[in-house]
């Protein structure tokens, strides 16, 4: 198998395992259990050791069947290189962990998955101050910048409202101020959209979602795009400077995050991820075409207050997904008019589960402001739009017309 870049996505995502060698021919990579790899020369161990020679030494840092999945990551993105973790929230923390000290500052969307949210809220008092702005206007996160700012943060499209950051002007905003540019490109996904084409420098996945696809796996990553200068920023480690600078961040999140903080990505949920990444092109396809087809019909009924989806022209940023997105993505939210129950409709509902996550191959639905943004409380929630009857819809890759059937008998007491 030869590195064609001429490949389509799917393509070269399945195939990837293949450019290294695979063991007996294996079409998949095998599960490599060993939590630590021996070596016949105790001198060659130590070169591993000191980085002066490729190998794995102990699972924690690393596991041949989790960079098969990394070498993929880094493939759907255009990167230049990716490090897994045990779930998405692991991969953020570990930007916080390995790369900022007290006294910095971070500049984030306020439109933001609620774990992120309340994680940020902590290291806030942690002495890293967090500066939450509108992000769909690249003027607030402008007028936020001071000079102790080394991340901007935001989601693609924002979980649970769908709001779409200003992504390729931010992007500029931090070329010009050499501020590193993280993007959380869950709601997305690298086949919607890659954050390397609005200038970002590290790219955030929850594999946990649309990549392992299935819901049986959790699991985060973080990939270099390769764009930012880490000659620019100040708390690079002497040790990771023997490395070229290209690697320098990666090489101390490797080290200072994954290695120290341990949130380490098991080889068990990496195969599983890695199966599951296969397929994202045809699930995606289809539940964007159901997302748009729900929304579409729930906008139309006088039953809804309201539906948010950046596919529908009323949606406040559809021209900015337009330009940037191949597709609006598999999750919508809508809320209902006050004299209908948001618990009781979901309870009609026959298909779709009531449950958390998204991304999933089967339809899930939640009550926002009771579930997951339940713990933030009612002012914080109404600062970032979240209404008491908001319901959070992740469309799965069942037949539409079935989807359509069963969101519409719900709405008739
Ligand atoms: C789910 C999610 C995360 C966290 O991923 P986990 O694997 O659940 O820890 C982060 N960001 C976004 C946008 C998400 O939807």
């Amino acid at each position: 198998m030869t590195d064609n870049k001429k490949n389509g996505f799917t393509t070269s995502v399945l195939h990837s395992d293949r450019r290294k060698p695979v063991e007996h021919g294996s079409v998949h990579k095998p599960i490599h259990t060993s939590v630590t790899f021996g070596y016949e020369d105790a001198r060659e161990l130590a070169e591993v050791f000191q980085g002066k020679k490729p190998g794995y030494r102990y699972g924690r840092q690393g596991n041949p069947t989790v960079s098969a999945l990394e070498d993929k990551i880094t493939r759907m993105e255009d990167g230049c290189s990716t490090i897994c973790f045990s779930t998405g929230m692991a991969a953020i923390g570990a930007v916080i962990q390995a790369l900022l000290r007290e006294g910095d500052h971070i500049v984030s969307s306020s439109f933001l998955f609620g774990n992120t949210n309340s994680m940020f809220q902590t290291v806030d008092r942690q002495g890293i101050k967090v500066s939450f702005v509108d992000a769909t206007d690249v003027k607030n996160v402008a007028a936020a910048l001071t000079p102790a700012t080394r991340v901007v943060f935001v989601e693609t499209i924002a979980n649970p409202r769908t709001q779409v950051a200003d992504l390729k002007r931010i992007g500029d905003l931090c070329r010009e101020r050499g501020v590193l540019y993280v993007v959380d490109n869950t709601m997305t996904s690298p086949y919607l959209f890659r954050p390397k084409s609005v200038g970002a420098g590290l790219v955030v996945n929850a594999l946990t979602k649309s990549i392992s696809g299935h819901g049986h796996a959790l699991g985060g990553s973080l990939t270099d795009t390769g764009l930012y200068d880490w000659t620019a920023f100040p708390h690079i480690f002497d040790s990771y400077k023997k490395y070229p600078t290209v690697q320098w961040g990666m090489a101390q999140v490797r080290a200072k995050a994954l290695r120290d903080f341990g949130g380490s990505l098991g080889p068990e949920a990496a195969h599983h991820i890695a199966v599951g990444a296969e397929t994202i092109a045809l699930r995606l396809d289809r539940q964007c075409a159901s997302a748009q087809a729900l929304a579409k019909m729930l906008e139309a009924d006088d039953r809804v207050a309201a539906v948010y989806y950046p596919g529908l022209p009323s949606h406040p940023q559809h021209g900015i997904a337009t330009e940037l997105f191949s597709g609006y993505g598999s999750l919508f939210s809508f809320e209902l008019k006050e004299d209908m129950d948001c618990f009781d409709y979901l309870n009609r509902l026959e298909i779709a589960i009531s449950a958390s996550n998204l991304g999933d191959t089967r339809t899930l639905v939640i009550p926002v402001a009771h579930t997951i943004f339940f713990e933030m409380g009612k002012e914080r929630r109404a600062s970032m739009g979240i209404a008491e009857s908001l319901i959070r819809v992740s469309v799965g890759i069942e037949e539409t017309e079935d989807l359509l059937e069963d969101f519409r008998q719900a709405l008739t007491v």
